[in-house]
């Protein structure tokens, strides 16, 4: 079965979209395989979002996914991977359709809700960045 990794930002947590979006996942039948509120530090973001260190979006982009806690949690589904992006909706949220995440709960693109992995390589990687074996439920 397919898993991928999500993340609830520091701004759906600050803004108490918890719920909310944890909601839409349990409504649509993805498995909450793993989950915890954490604080993401500099080191683990700045290896987390890597592909984009060069971009002028960068420095702001780390700032803001360590000023607050965030949902880390893996997700177990058929097709979980791009059923997930479908479900948040286009990065910008301008761009991003009603009765999506980011359609619905958000208008700035520095400020976007969600993450999940963009594909099988980044699910892989990124859940073992985030998560230990133990952490799984069985
Ligand atoms: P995420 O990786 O957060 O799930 P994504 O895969 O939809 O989002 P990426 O291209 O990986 O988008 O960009 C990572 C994050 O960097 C985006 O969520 C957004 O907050 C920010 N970002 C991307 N492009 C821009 C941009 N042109 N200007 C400002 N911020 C941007
Ligand atoms: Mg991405």
């Amino acid at each position: 079965m397919e898993r991928t990794f999500c993340m609830i930002k520091p701004d759906g947590v600050r803004r108490g979209l918890v719920a909310e979006i944890l909601s839409r996942f349990e409504k649509k039948g993805f498995r909450i395989v793993a989950m915890k509120l954490m604080r993401i530090d500099r080191e683990l973001a700045e290896t987390h979002y890597a592909e984009h260190r060069e971009k002028p979006f960068f420095e702001p982009l780390v700032n803001f996914i360590t000023s607050g806690p965030v949902v880390a949690m893996v997700l177990e589904g058929p097709g979980v991977i791009a059923e997930l992006r479908k479900m948040m909706g286009a990065t910008n949220p301008a761009d991003a359709l009603p009765g999506t995440i980011r359609g619905d709960l958000a208008t700035s693109i520095d400020e976007n809700v969600v993450h999940g992995s963009a594909n099988a390589e980044d699910a892989e990687r990124e859940i073992a960045l985030f998560f230990k074996a133990e952490e799984f439920v069985a």
